[in-house]
């Protein structure tokens, strides 16, 4: 982006909103056509910070006319009554999305349980079959975070194509699938990580810059090409001036100085996930009802070819 230009402001509420609205008219189509989408939430244990998420989904869900179904499981739950609850829920008809809530307490295996989720239901994109469909870029479910971050990144710059990102993380969750995000939209793609050298000097080089680290302001005016977009997923509690606090992986003013345009936290990416779990579960309701003249629609494109 042009380096000149006003800094622009990516504004994940208002962009949700959108999302959102979407969601909800095709929800109203498909309740018209027999089908009523549902989304099943798993929480186990006390996690204050997955009750909220969970309290957030499900709200969103209901703004949608999408039917939540909880399930609050006690944090002593034994991983084979989870597994059970998954089966059920994988055999019910009557529930299109299925969402377990991480982190896991420590005696359960996180992955033995998104293995065990119907990749057809799985609204994370976390189960293996949907990861490796991504890598190939197939039509899958898509973790919701990175999917969110692409809408914001395509509704603010349009084609991606030939731009350098450089996604900060790599976890299953938000680096590595936005990496693949990213490739399918044609950009050139670095990813780094706690064990990468020089990475200040890597990130200085990208067009896109996608935090998720986990690590509070880490990346400054310093770390940026002028006029390169930034994307904050981070979301870190800290305490300032003797309050508390949510601050991202980026130090918000001083990247103002060097950005075309950036993510606020909170209010950027964290909005924008939520619709795209909402998304999703629209997207698995139609995999699982497909109607008989329309293919099943994915929240993102495909990308027919990738070389
Ligand atoms: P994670 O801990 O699983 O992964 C963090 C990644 O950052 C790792 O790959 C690690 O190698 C890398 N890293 C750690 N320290 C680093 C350093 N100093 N320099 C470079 N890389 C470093 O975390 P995650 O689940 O990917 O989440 C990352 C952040 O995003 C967290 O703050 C999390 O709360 C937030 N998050 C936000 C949303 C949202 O909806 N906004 C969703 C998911 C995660």
């Amino acid at each position: 982006m042009n380096a000149q230009a006003p800094i622009k402001l990516i504004d994940g509420k208002a962009a949700a909103a959108r999302v959102l609205a979407e969601v909800a008219e095709e929800v109203r189509e498909m309740k018209a056509g027999g089908v009523a989408p549902a989304l099943a939430v798993v929480l186990v244990g006390h996690d204050p910070a997955s009750q909220v998420y969970v309290r957030n989904k499900v709200l969103r869900a209901e703004e949608c006319g999408i039917r939540s179904l909880e399930h609050k499981l006690p944090a002593s739950t034994a991983e084979a009554d989870l597994l059970a609850l998954i089966r059920g829920l994988n055999a019910d008809s009557g529930v299109n999305g299925i969402l377990v809530q991480l982190p896991l307490p420590a005696h359960i295996d996180e992955t033995r349980v998104l293995q065990a989720i119907d990749p057809l239901k799985d609204v994370d994109g976390f189960h293996a079959e949907n990861v490796g469909g991504l890598s190939q870029g197939r039509e899958v479910l898509t973790p919701c975070t990175p999917a969110g971050c692409l809408r914001l990144l395509q509704d603010t710059c349009g084609d991606l194509s030939g731009q350098h990102a450089v996604v900060i993380g790599r976890s299953n969750i938000v680096g590595k699938p936005m990496a693949a995000l990213l490739l399918k939209a044609h950009c050139s793609v670095t990813v780094v990580h706690s064990k990468s050298a020089n990475l200040r000097e890597l990130c200085r080089q990208a067009d896109i810059v996608i935090a998720a680290v986990g690590r509070p302001r880490l990346v400054d005016a310093d770390w940026l090409k002028p006029g390169a977009v930034v994307i904050d997923v981070g979301i870190n509690r800290i305490e300032e001036d003797g309050r508390a606090k949510l601050v991202g992986d980026v130090d918000f003013d001083s990247a103002l100085t060097r950005a075309a345009a950036i993510t606020p936290v909170p209010g950027g990416v964290g909005p924008m996930t939520i619709a795209f779990l909402m998304k999703n579960t629209l997207a698995a309701a139609r995999l699982q009802h497909p109607a008989p003249s329309t293919p099943a629609q994915f929240p993102e494109a495909p990308c027919p070819s990738i070389s």
